[in-house]
């Protein structure tokens, strides 16, 4: 699917690869709608990587164009992930970048979930 602003789905991204056992991952969950696994340059003590089984280059090619139960789905894994990670009690932040300003790396949509310290300010100012 091509959004405006990021190019169409590319089959290998490295997610893509992940997802199709080409590549290992360090998985902390899968199951019919999403794969979890730790951020390979882990950004806060608990970084994971929840990404949906089905090709979408980003937020926007997810929230628009992919069936609802996966949309379901997937947000329930995110927060099954959170949970088993022991993050619910101390808190955490999802983040999911979506194309060129948000720095966005791999075009597959993933969600970031970092926790395990207090993570302060959402943004650092801009160096613009
Ligand atoms: P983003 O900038 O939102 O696209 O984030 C992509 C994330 O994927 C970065 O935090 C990378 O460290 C992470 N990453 C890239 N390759 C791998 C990999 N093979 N296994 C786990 N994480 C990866």
């Amino acid at each position: 699917m091509v959004v405006s602003g990021m190019p169409p789905y590319d089959d290998n991204n490295v997610f893509a690869k992940i997802l199709r056992g080409e590549i290992p991952c360090n998985k902390i969950h899968e199951d019919e709608y999403a794969l979890a696994f730790h951020d390979i340059r882990p950004q806060a003590p608990i970084h994971a990587l929840v990404i949906p089984k089905g090709k979408y280059v980003s937020f926007a090619d997810f929230g628009g164009n992919a069936p609802a139960e996966l949309i379901f789905g997937f947000n329930r894994a995110i927060a099954f992930v959170a949970q088993k990670l022991g993050l619910e009690t101390t808190g955490y932040r999802l983040i999911a970048n979506m194309g060129w300003d948000s720095h966005q790396e791999v075009p597959h949509y993933h969600v970031h979930i970092m926790g395990g310290r207090k993570l302060g300010v959402m943004l650092v100012p801009s160096q613009d």
